[in-house]
């Protein structure tokens, strides 16, 4: 199977939507034809719409930071993947840290947002990872498993172009502690493992990315990493130098 590596931004709550189309613009006169991976911006709910305008044309996605499982209903505050749909979305970040711990967003929760959004045939970039205490008290794998194993019940098989796993330890986000290559690929193995065990030979095939503190000065290092399909990144994904220079390495330094 041909694979493109995957470079996603998660802007989180930052950029309003003036600053975010005039942010896309620059990237896409920048890069838009030296890129060999698959770009997607993550903006907050409010620029969805007009992101997805400023792109229309060109190989980049977008994709929202979140989604409801509900198909519709009172949910006060709450955004429902048919509504991403019709706004042109095509991905939605699941089960990231922060929803996790600053949101108490359960397992449970999770897996239901999986199949809601696949339901309604968009991808789903599936975040899970491990705390500083789940790694000192060598429970990563257990945790992983447990993460992959409950986010994913009730799937009978996987679709790698219809599904991305994202590897962030809770440790390394938006912490400038980035894990080493030893520990990334070790983790990917685990998790291409795990895949493989639950869906067969396929599920080997998922896109594994890896987030945690990526910057244009370490991407290289950790995209010629065993298992390392792309990055999901934060705080780099919202600076024009660094996003674009870490896309550039990508697309020049990936190979599966
Ligand atoms: C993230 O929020 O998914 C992330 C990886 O953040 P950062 O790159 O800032 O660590």
């Amino acid at each position: 199977m041909d694979i493109k590596p995957i470079v996603a931004g998660n802007w989180k709550m930052h950029k309003s939507g003036e600053e975010g189309v005039s942010f896309v613009g620059k990237i896409k006169n920048r890069i838009l034809d030296k890129v060999e991976a698959k770009v997607i911006f993550c903006p907050p709910f409010t620029s969805l719409f007009s992101i997805v305008k400023a792109l229309n044309g060109t190989d980049f996605s977008v994709g929202a930071q979140n989604a409801h499982f509900e198909i519709d209903g009172a949910y006060t505050g709450e955004i429902s993947v048919g509504m991403l749909k019709s706004a042109g979305v095509q991905y939605v970040i699941l089960g990231h840290s922060e929803r996790r711990h600053i949101f108490g967003e359960t397992d449970v929760w999770i897996n239901k947002k999986i199949h809601a959004v696949l339901n309604a045939e968009l991808v789903p970039i599936f975040c899970i990872g491990e705390t500083l205490d789940d790694r000192k008290s060598n429970q990563t794998t257990l945790v992983l498993e447990n993460q992959i194993n409950l986010g994913l019940q009730g799937m009978e098989s996987i679709d790698p172009v219809k599904m991305i796993i994202a590897y962030e330890p809770v440790w390394a986000i938006g912490t400038g502690e980035t894990a080493s290559t030893d520990q990334v690929a070790e983790a990917h193995a685990y998790v291409q493992s795990v895949l493989e065990r639950m869906f067969g030979q396929v599920g080997y095939e998922v896109p594994i990315l890896y987030g945690g503190s990526v910057n244009e000065n370490n991407a290289m290092k950790l995209i010629q990493t065993k298992g390392v399909d792309g990055f999901l990144i934060g705080g780099a994904s919202i600076k024009e130098e660094s996003f674009c220079s870490i896309v550039e390495q990508v697309s020049k330094y990936y190979k599966r």
